[in-house]
């Protein structure tokens, strides 16, 4: 069991300014989320949108946000598990254990639910039992490109995860067939017209308008019933692997069994540590709710601060919070000089 100092549920921007806070502090942090990717909100629903209202800053996109958040605690002791979803937590002594849906377990004085509207779960096809050849054919994010090399493989969808993956993967794959119901794609102009381009180059062969039938096989997976939209006539593609891109629905999903005082689908907290119905347990960003509040990421910044200062008195009981501005932080240069070195 790892044991750390905040364990941080989320890697949201709100998740991420938090390794900053408590690094200030010299707290350490073990940052979790469910997602393949670290950035939350900014790098799934918005990457190429600027966000005007970070002070201090004219503008920045979704993504050139996370990577200057990512840039600001470089200097700091945290580590980050994707692909992990948080599912239990239970109280142990004065502390808590939180365990992972991979098996994975942490031992922490303060958890930080920086969950944002819940985990996203990407949506499954509507077919009996999708998941049952779950990471053996089927999947809904490319976690590792290598594996579809050579391969024969279907992509469902018609938004930008259908379309850029079938642009990349085509530079290896065998042989891919893109899916959807109509002749109208939501993705970038861009990457469409490449996906158009290798059409006519036979690496992508479009099956429009289609959508899945049926996900075949009985002790391996063997491919997929396709049904024409319009005649309903069924085609069986047989392929090494499907992707399925139908988009992400956010839930609350395991929050719910964790006991803390809910509002509305939100966290209630108290607003002067930001500290949940349990001792030890804060929800920051999105996820909480007070009077007043605003889903902002600004917002979500001024909460985990003050959170942090309650985590240190958590740790150190007794113990003065170092205040200091960063502008004297002496080890903090130290360690943003030794980082550009
Ligand atoms: C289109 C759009 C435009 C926006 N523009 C602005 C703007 O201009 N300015 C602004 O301030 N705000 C804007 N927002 C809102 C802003 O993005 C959110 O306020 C911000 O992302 C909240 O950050 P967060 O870290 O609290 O949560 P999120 O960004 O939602 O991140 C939460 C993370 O927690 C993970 N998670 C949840 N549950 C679990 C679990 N059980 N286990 C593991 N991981 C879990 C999720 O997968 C997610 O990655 C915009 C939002 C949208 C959708």
């Amino acid at each position: 069991m790892k044991e750390t100092d905040i364990l941080i549920i989320g890697a949201g921007p709100v998740g991420l300014f938090t390794v900053f806070e408590a690094g200030l502090l010299g707290l350490n942090c073990e940052l979790v989320d469910n997602l393949d990717k670290i950035g939350g909100q900014c790098i799934e629903l918005y990457p190429d949108k600027p966000i005007y209202d970070i002070p201090g800053v004219a503008n920045q996109t979704g993504k050139e946000h996370i990577e200057a958040l990512l840039e600001q605690i470089k200097p700091f002791d945290y580590n980050v598990h994707l692909n992990t979803r948080v599912e239990k937590i239970e109280p142990k002594e004065e502390k808590w254990v939180v365990k992972t849906n991979n098996g994975s377990e942490f031992l922490t004085h303060n958890i930080f639910i920086a969950a944002g509207a819940g985990s996203f779960e990407s949506r499954r096809p509507p077919v009996e039992d999708p998941d049952k050849f779950l990471g053996n054919g089927i999947e809904y994010a490319v976690r590792d490109k290598s594996k579809y090399k050579d391969k024969e493989i279907t992509i469902f969808g018609g938004g930008d995860s259908a379309l850029d993956w079938s642009v990349e993967l085509a530079k290896t794959a065998k042989k891919i067939f893109l899916v959807h119901r109509r002749d109208e794609f939501r993705g970038a102009k861009h990457t469409e017209s490449q996906m158009r381009k290798l059409v006519k180059e036979g690496k992508i062969e479009l099956k429009i308008p289609y959508v899945i039938k049926d996900i075949n096989g009985t002790d391996k997976f063997e491919g997929v019933n396709l049904m024409h939209f319009e005649s309903k006539d069924i085609e069986t593609i047989s392929c090494d692997e499907a992707l399925f891109f139908f988009g992400l629905n956010k839930q609350l999903g395991p929050i719910l069994d964790w006991e803390v005082e809910l509002k509305e689908k939100k966290i209630a907290v108290n607003t002067e540590n930001f500290q949940t119905s349990k001792d030890g347990i804060f929800a920051v960003g999105d996820i909480n709710t007070y009077p007043g509040k605003l889903d902002l990421i600004l917002c979500g910044f001024h909460e985990t601060t003050l959170a942090v200062q309650e985590a240190f008195k958590r740790i150190n009981p007794g113990e003065r919070v170092p205040f200091g501005y960063t502008t004297s932080n002496k080890g903090l240069q130290e360690k943003l000089k030794v980082n550009k070195n």
